[in-house]
């Protein structure tokens, strides 16, 4: 026996063992094993893999879309998910929408599967969303609208008035709501209503009794945000009430007249000024000399940081009636939008206000590329105009204003803007016009090309231009700031006429343009035909 098979074999194999796995080439071979062990324990925990959710394709038909309502099946983080993709920050916004969103729809189709729990009582998750001005709110239910396929609509609180004779009824937002659903009532009755500036028909002076219109307004809001049924035809409304008994002397089948709002999910929101100063000084009262230098500190963006801590006595005292206040379980505020947030929204939100200028060129070919430090600069500049996202279309709009009235019209095809373009566009645009002005005359050379070929496909004649000709209409094009097109149509507007003649008597097709033709067609012209008239003589 060697010394070998005197060994034990199982050490060995521990040793054969503990060698292929300290070779690091070995260890590419356990990877597949590796990941199906991995796969088998995911498995085991049945963690739910959230698949891509995408909103209902805009050509569904009105049934396919009531069907997707009716069995709606999202979880809260896919729709969490589907927002990230265009809303920037507001996370907790995110959540307690998504859940709300699911709960709703949930309990719309469990109550269409179920008769008993259809006659049960039921909270609706109307939501309260409270923040300034700009920072996505509205954006964030939209979204949820289109991913859900209901119709949306959004009014204003303080348009409306209380008895309907003066301004807006509650009740026209749910005919808006049907208006948005192409006049399907089914469909309008699954829809969401957003009603922005609700804090202004809470203000102070209710609490006194003196504004009863905003009282008047919260009551009929509550009225259609618990259930009711609304009249598809305002009283004041003849047209439609008349069409209405037409159609029923046609002996058309009456269709449904009222929408019932026992579906219908209200969003309220506003930016609620003062609440969060009130909430603070709450706050501090319970707990005399404890709140932080910064929690005492008096700006309104601190004291914004107070609306989450909002409660129900807070509305109350900001003068809202507790029973409206108590049919918006669903409190949540949004946060103000930093200079980082303004970037992060021009450099990563899905269809973002940039993409829509860089569209805006696209449609005449030209590229629009961002240079370093455009967007922070941009977003600074936003930043300033305290108006959240809004900021944005402001500076990009004051930015681009001239670029997209000169650009289209020079032969330039891309730019890139820079945060000097930001800070002094007209400067930039100057300079970039300058840097290419050699390029723009080339363009503009060729443009009388373009109408020479246009000339000879629309009457056959060729035009000729030399070199000094062209030159010299550029220079025109350029001094009157017209294009070279209007500025040819115009030097040789009487060519057809003329050209024709003088090829009805020589039969000539070709004419040379030279410097002198461009300084007086007209003259030059009439020369020629004269000269013809000449030549005919002559050979008589
Ligand atoms: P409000 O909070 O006043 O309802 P909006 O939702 O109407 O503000 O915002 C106006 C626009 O600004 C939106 O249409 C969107 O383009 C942009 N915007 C606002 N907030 C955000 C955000 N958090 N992320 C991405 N874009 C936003």
């Amino acid at each position: 026996m060697t010394k070998k098979d005197d060994d034990n074999p199982l050490e060995e194999i521990q040793k054969q063992l503990h060698d292929l796995l300290n070779n690091k080439n070995v260890q590419v071979a356990f990877a597949p094993f590796m990941e199906s062990m991995k796969a088998k324990g995911e498995d085991a925990k049945k963690v739910k893999v959230e698949k891509e959710v995408t909103p209902p394709p805009d050509d569904f038909s009105r049934d396919e879309r009531l069907d997707s309502i009716r069995s709606f099946d999202r979880r809260p983080k896919e729709i969490r998910d589907y927002l990230d993709r265009f809303v920037i920050k507001q996370e907790q916004a995110k959540r307690v929408l998504s859940v709300a969103v699911c709960d709703h729809y949930n309990h719309i189709r469990r109550c269409l599967e179920d008769e008993k729990l259809a006659k049960g009582e039921y909270v609706k998750p109307n939501v309260l969303l409270l923040g300034p001005t700009g920072v996505g709110k509205t954006f964030l239910m939209r979204n949820v609208a289109k991913l859900i396929g209901v119709p949306f609509v959004k009014a204003d609180a303080t348009k409306f008035s209380e008895t309907g004779y003066v301004g807006y009824d509650v009740d026209d937002i749910v005919r808006d709501l049907v208006k948005a659903a192409d006049g399907d009532v089914e469909l309008a009755e699954f829809g969401i209503v957003y009603v922005d500036e609700i804090d202004k028909i809470a203000s102070e002076s209710s609490r006194n009794g003196k504004d009863v219109s905003g009282r008047g307004v919260q009551i009929n809001l509550l009225k259609l945000m618990e259930e009711t049924e609304v009249n598809l035809h305002a009283p004041q409304d003849m047209m439609g009430q008349m069409k209405a008994f037409m159609d029923m002397q046609k002996g058309a089948k009456p269709k449904k007249d009222t929408v019932s709002t026992r579906n219908i999910l209200f969003i309220v929101s506003g930016a609620f000024d003062q609440l969060g100063e009130n909430v603070r000084k709450r706050l501090d009262l319970n707990r005399i000399g404890f709140g932080s230098a910064e929690e005492n500190s008096s700006s309104s963006e601190s004291a914004n940081r107070f609306l989450p801590k909002a409660e129900t006595r807070d509305f109350i005292d900001y003068g809202f009636e507790p029973e409206f206040i108590g049919r918006l379980p669903v409190r949540v505020a949004c946060e103000e939008l930093t200079k980082e947030d303004l970037s992060e929204i021009l450099n990563s939100s899905e269809g973002n206000v940039l993409e829509q200028y860089k569209n805006d060129f696209a449609g005449y070919d030209i590229s629009l590329k961002i240079g370093e430090g455009a967007i922070d600069k941009i977003a600074e500049k936003a930043a300033k105009e305290k108006t959240g996202a809004r900021g944005l279309v402001t500076i990009l709009e004051k930015t681009f204003r001239d670029f997209k009235f000169e650009l289209p019209s020079t032969a330039i095809r891309d730019f890139s803007i820079t945060a000097e373009t930001v800070e002094d566009p007209r400067i930039q645009l100057e300079k970039l016009l300058e840097e290419t002005r050699d390029q723009l005359d080339d363009s503009l050379l060729e443009d009388v090309d373009r109408f020479s070929d246009q000339f000879k496909k629309e009457c056959g004649f060729i035009l000729k231009f030399r070199k000094a000709a062209k030159v010299a209409i550029v220079k025109e094009s350029i001094s009157e700031n017209r294009s070279v097109r209007a500025i040819c149509e115009r030097k040789f507007s009487d060519f057809v006429h003329g050209l024709g003649i003088l090829n009805q008597r020589t039969g000539k097709k070709e004419f040379v343009i030279d410097k002198k033709v461009v300084d007086d067609p007209d003259k030059e012209l009439s020369n020629w035909v004269v000269k013809s008239f000449g030549k005919q003589q002559d050979s008589e």
